[in-house]
């Protein structure tokens, strides 16, 4: 019955807690279509990299054939480690206990298991290429500023009827009816305020917006724009996930990198509500940018730091995407958070919420390369100030229902092509 009961709430919320544990399985596709009413997002092309490679139990997602690796890291294995390479190791021991007992409780878990193995089939296969242009908006947005998006919008003279709108156009009932927008699509602030999906088109392509959802596209140095004119309007959780620079050539090739010295820039204490904010920040595993984000980009950003967490990647039969103790290629990555500590005595809109605690397992099967799983719903019950919290996305490629996305691409993922038509 217990059973039963938590796995018909995985279906409906894509989370699933286990029982007696910090370790939380996501399924990222069912999280997200909770935003939307008339698409959803396709689960063979979100998880497509991972069902589409596997075929021995031990492959590991790569470019770089096995038997290239193996000789690499053996030539990394017969030297001395250095100090860095020490401490880096230290924090993977500390880490491993953790990571171990959170993955035993997904591989006992035979209902879950039956339920990965079902995550691709479930919504039509999308025959559309995912590949390719994914620097367009970069370019676009040097070579054609002034690009317009036209924004489709289904509204409702009775703003308070919280009922979204019939799926199809032609049965719009009379008070409803669709209004088209036509804006900037680059520097410029682009909503969805309804409660409705809508269909942003740019030049020939066209990106869906889930409801209640804004997207500001533009390169770091207009970042302030964003900047509130009172700490009021500020955000409670800021979601970062940097271009860090990387040695991956695969990486390289799919988006722009910057060095870290211009996150020390980001602006996060004047987008920080006046209650306070969350900050949670996606960290790759080198020890030299652990120790930036310690030493130099929290202190900067006037954050404190709070706790990690863990994401642990998986296949879709519940292994390791690869060894645990891969020193230079781990199946995890890490999540920093951090206080930001808004307006002193400010005691207006202060709710009651909970300290984060360290060392969260998160599990799911990763989608396309360095997209992160959603998990804003395991963040909220330790977010300040505020609620529901006003949320932020900084170097975003999708758009949550609730956030502003910023970053120079963050309708990549919004492309028609990753969802199906309900
Ligand atoms: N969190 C995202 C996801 O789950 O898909 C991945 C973000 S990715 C690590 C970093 C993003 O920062 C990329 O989309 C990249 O294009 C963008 N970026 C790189 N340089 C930038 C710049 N100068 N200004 C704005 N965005 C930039």
């Amino acid at each position: 019955e217990h059973k039963l009961q938590k796995l018909s709430s995985f279906y409906e919320s894509g989370i699933y807690s286990f029982d007696d544990s910090n370790a939380v399985f996501v399924d990222s596709v069912r999280v997200l279509n909770r935003f939307y009413h008339r698409f959803s997002v396709s689960s063979s092309v979100y998880y497509s990299r991972f069902f589409k490679t596997q075929t021995t139990p031990n492959a590991v997602s790569s470019t770089v054939t096995p038997s290239l690796r193996k000789r690499k890291r053996k030539r990394r294995e017969s030297r001395p480690l250095n100090e860095r390479e020490l401490i880096a190791l230290q924090r993977h021991q500390e880490a491993r206990p953790l990571l171990l007992a959170a993955h035993k409780c997904l591989l006992k878990s035979t209902e879950v298991l039956n339920a990965l193995k079902t995550l691709k089939s479930e919504s039509s296969c999308s025959t559309k290429e995912c590949d390719g242009g994914q620097r367009s908006f970069v370019d676009l947005g040097h070579v054609a500023p002034q690009l317009e998006v036209t924004l489709s919008l289904r509204v409702s003279d009775n703003d308070a009827d919280p009922h979204p709108l019939p799926k199809d156009l032609d049965d719009l009932p009379s008070g409803q009816c669709c209004v088209e927008k036509v804006l900037r699509a680059f520097n410029n602030l682009v909503a969805n305020d309804t409660l409705d999906d809508a269909v942003a088109q740019i030049l020939s392509n066209s990106y869906i917006m889930p409801r209640e959802s804004c997207f500001y596209m533009s390169d770091l140095g207009q970042i302030r724009n964003l900047i509130p004119a009172h700490a009021d309007s500020g955000f409670n959780l800021i979601m970062v996930d940097p271009p860090w620079e990387n040695a991956s050539a695969h990486q390289k090739s799919r988006y722009q990198t910057l060095p870290n010295r211009y996150f020390l820039s980001l602006p996060i204490k004047q987008l920080t509500h006046a209650g306070g904010a969350l900050v949670a920040l996606w960290v790759t595993n080198r020890e030299k940018l652990r120790c930036f984000i310690e030493a130099e980009l929290f202190p900067t950003w006037g954050v404190s730091y709070a706790a990690t967490f863990y994401w642990l990647k998986v296949k879709e039969n519940g292994s390791l995407i690869c060894d645990l103790d891969l020193f230079h290629h781990r199946p995890y990555e890490c999540l920093i958070l951090g206080y930001s500590p808004g307006k002193v005595n400010n005691t207006d809109n202060l709710s009651e919420f909970k300290p984060v605690k360290n060392d969260r397992v998160i599990m799911s099967i990763p989608g396309d390369y360095s997209r992160k799983p959603q998990i804003a719903d395991l963040l909220l019950e330790h977010v300040p100030g505020l609620k529901p919290p006003r949320c932020i996305e900084l170097f975003a490629r999708e758009i949550l229902a609730g956030w502003v996305a910023w970053g120079n691409e963050p309708l990549y993922f919004q492309d028609s092509k990753h969802f199906v038509k309900k």
